[in-house]
C-alpha cells in the first residue's frame, strides 16, 4: 500500500485546507498526522500551555472525523518527524507528504529542509502549499495587499471528509500515540461559534474597550489561539465577518487587524532573523545587558508597579491580555528596566496562549523601539492605569493584596502615608514590593538614548535599507 501523509502543523483544522483536499482527491488512502517534536517542544518559546492547546485541537479533530466515520485517519505521533516519517514509510510507503507552508521560527524553518532532503533521498514528493494569503518567494510588497484580499475573498473549496471513512488510514499502531485531552471549545466549529457571538454583542465598543484591560477580555474576538493554531483560517473569519454586525466601524476595525496579522507575517517571511536581531542594526550596541534579578522580578510580577504586575498575572493564570497590555509589559521591560527584548521574547512567548512567531518577533521589536521605522512608545504605567484601569477593576483582580487600598492608592500603593498605611495593616516591601525602578527617571533615559540613536546616521541609513528591502522574501533563509 501507498498513501499521502497530509502533515498538520500550525492549520489544525479539516475546512480550507488545501493540502487535505488535494490529498482526498487523489484517490489513494490518507492519513493525517499531528507531531509533537522533543527538539520543537525543547525550544524556549515553547511551554506546557501550548502543548496542551495543540492537543486540545487534536482532539477536537478527532471527534469531528468521528462524525464522518473516520476518527482512525488521525495519528497524533510524539517524535522527531524524520523519525516518524521514515517508521510510517517502512511499514506503509509514503506516497507523498503534504503541508502548508510555515511561516515559524528559525528550528521549524531547518526542520522542514531536512525533511524536504529527505524525502528528495526517498524519492516522496514533499509538497508545501501557501499558507492562507502569505507568499514564499515574494517579489514585491506592491501588489501584496491585492493578492492577500483575492485569497481572502475567493471561495472556500468544500474538504469531503466522508472520502476519509472510506479511504482514511489508521496508522496509531504503528508508533507510539499519545493520549488526547478533552476537545471542548477548540475546535472550528468552537471558533465559528466564539466569532458569531462576537459579531452578535461583544464586537460593540470593541475599538474604545480595546485598550481596557477588564473590558477587552469581554470586547475583543478572543478568536486569536484558534487563529494561531489553525482551528480556523483568516480567509474562514473574514469571510463569516463581513456586512456584519451591528456597530460598523468596530467590525472594520477588526478586519483590518487580520489582514495586519497577515502583513506581519508577510514581512516575517522575509526576514526571519528579526527572531534574534535587532531590523535596525544601529541599536545593537545599546541595552545589551541582562540582568537576571531584574528581569525575574518582572517575570514573577514583583515590579511594584500595579496594573504591570497585574498584567504579568494574568498572562501567567490565562494566557491571553489585549494589546495595548502587551505593548506595555514589553515597554516596562525594555525601557524602564533596559533589558534586551530578546531576554524577554521567550518568556512571553511561552506564556501566550496564541503565540504567533510573525506577530511576536515584529512586535516585540516595535515596542522596543528596535527598528527604527515606527514611532517610539514609551509606555508610563502609571498613566495607563489611569487611563485605562480608572476604577483598578483589573488590578484588583489579579492584585487582590491591594484590595483593602482605597482605589487611587491600588494603582500606586507607594503614595499611602505611613499613617494611611498602618490603619490599613498595609506593609510596602511585605504585603505588596516596592518599585523596582522609577519609571519618570527610567523612562527619560530611555527617550534620551533611543532618540539619539534613531535619529543618527547610521540608523536612517539602516532604516532606508530595510524600507527598501523588507518587501522582498526572496531572503528567506538559505
Ligand atoms: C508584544 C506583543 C506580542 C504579541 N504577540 C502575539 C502573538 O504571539 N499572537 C497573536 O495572535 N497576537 C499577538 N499580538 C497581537 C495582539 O495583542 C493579539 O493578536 C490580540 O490581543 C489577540 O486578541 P483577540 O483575538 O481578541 O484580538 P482581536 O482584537 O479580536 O483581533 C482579531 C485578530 O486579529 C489579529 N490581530 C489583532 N491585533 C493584532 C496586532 N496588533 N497585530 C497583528 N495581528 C493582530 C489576531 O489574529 C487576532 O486574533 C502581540 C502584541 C504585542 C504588543
Amino acid at each position: 500500500m501507498s498513501l499521502h501523509v497530509v502533515w498538520l502543523k500550525r492549520d489544525l483544522r479539516l475546512s480550507d485546507h488545501e493540502p487535505l483536499r488535494a490529498a482526498l482527491l487523489s484517490g489513494l488512502p490518507v492519513a493525517i498526522v499531528v507531531l509533537f517534536e522533543p527538539s520543537m517542544e525543547r525550544l524556549g518559546s515553547h511551554s506546557e500551555r501550548h502543548r496542551t492547546e495543540r492537543l486540545r485541537r487534536c482532539a477536537a479533530l478527532k471527534q469531528e472525523l468521528a462524525a464522518v466515520g473516520a476518527t482512525d485517519a488521525l495519528a497524533v505521533f510524539s517524535g522527531e518527524a524524520i523519525d516518524v516519517f521514515a517508521a510510517i514509510h517502512e511499514r506503509f510507503g509514503i506516497a507523498s507528504i503534504l503541508a502548508h507552508e510555515e511561516t515559524g521560527v528559525e528550528a521549524t524553518w531547518m526542520r522542514d529542509r531536512a525533511i524536504a532532503l529527505w524525502c528528495r533521498h526517498q524519492n516522496i514528493p514533499f509538497v508545501e502549499f501557501p499558507s492562507g494569503g502569505i507568499v514564499r518567494r515574494l517579489s514585491s510588497f506592491s501588489t501584496w495587499e491585492e493578492r492577500w484580499l483575492a485569497h481572502a475573498e475567493a471561495s472556500i473549496p468544500d474538504v469531503d471528509l466522508s472520502i476519509l471513512a472510506r479511504r482514511g488510514v489508521h496508522l496509531g499502531d504503528a508508533l507510539q500515540t499519545l493520549d488526547v485531552v478533552p476537545a471542548e471549545g477548540a475546535g472550528t466549529n468552537d471558533a465559528l461559534r466564539m466569532l458569531t457571538d462576537w459579531l452578535g454583542h461583544g464586537h460593540r465598543g470593541y475599538r474604545r474597550a480595546m485598550a481596557q484591560p477588564a473590558l477587552a477580555e469581554r470586547h475583543c474576538s478572543r478568536l486569536s489561539a484558534h487563529i494561531a493554531w489553525g482551528s480556523i483560517s483568516v480567509r474562514q473569519v473574514w469571510q463569516c465577518s463581513k456586512d456584519q454586525g451591528i456597530d460598523r466601524a468596530s467590525v472594520a476595525s477588526f478586519r483590518s487587524r487580520l489582514r495586519w496579522r497577515d502583513h506581519f507575517i508577510q514581512k516575517f517571511e522575509g526576514r526571519p532573523s528579526m527572531e534574534y536581531r535587532n531590523v535596525n542594526p544601529a541599536f545593537d550596541a545599546t541595552r545589551t545587558t541582562l540582568v537576571p534579578h531584574t528581569l525575574s522580578r518582572w517575570e514573577q510580577a514583583e515590579t511594584g508597579y500595579p496594573l504591570v504586575d497585574a498584567c504579568m498575572r494574568c498572562l501567567q493564570t490565562t494566557g491571553w491580555i489585549t494589546f495595548r497590555m502587551r505593548a506595555m509589559l514589553v515597554s516596562f521591560v525594555t525601557h524602564h528596566l533596559w533589558q534586551p527584548w530578546q531576554a524577554a521574547s521567550d518568556t512571553l512567548a511561552s506564556l501566550f496562549i496564541d503565540f504567533e512567531p510573525g506577530i511576536h518577533y515584529a512586535q516585540m521589536q516595535m515596542q522596543a523601539g528596535t527598528t527604527g521605522l515606527h514611532t517610539l512608545r514609551i509606555y508610563n504605567p502609571i498613566v495607563q492605569a489611569e487611563d485605562n484601569d480608572a476604577q483598578a477593576t483589573f488590578i484588583t483582580r489579579w492584585l487582590p493584596e491591594l484590595a483593602r487600598l482605597p482605589v487611587p492608592y491600588r494603582k500606586q500603593p507607594w503614595l499611602l502615608s505611613p499613617i494611611e498605611a498602618a490603619m490599613l495593616n498595609f506593609r510596602l516591601g511585605i504585603d505588596y514590593p516596592e518599585r523596582i525602578v522609577d519609571v519618570e527617571t527610567t523612562g527619560r533615559h530611555a527617550r534620551d538614548v533611543l532618540w539619539q540613536i534613531i535619529r543618527s546616521d547610521a540608523s536612517r541609513r539602516h532604516a532606508a535599507r530595510i524600507l527598501a528591502t523588507q518587501v522582498v522574501s526572496k531572503t528567506r533563509r538559505p
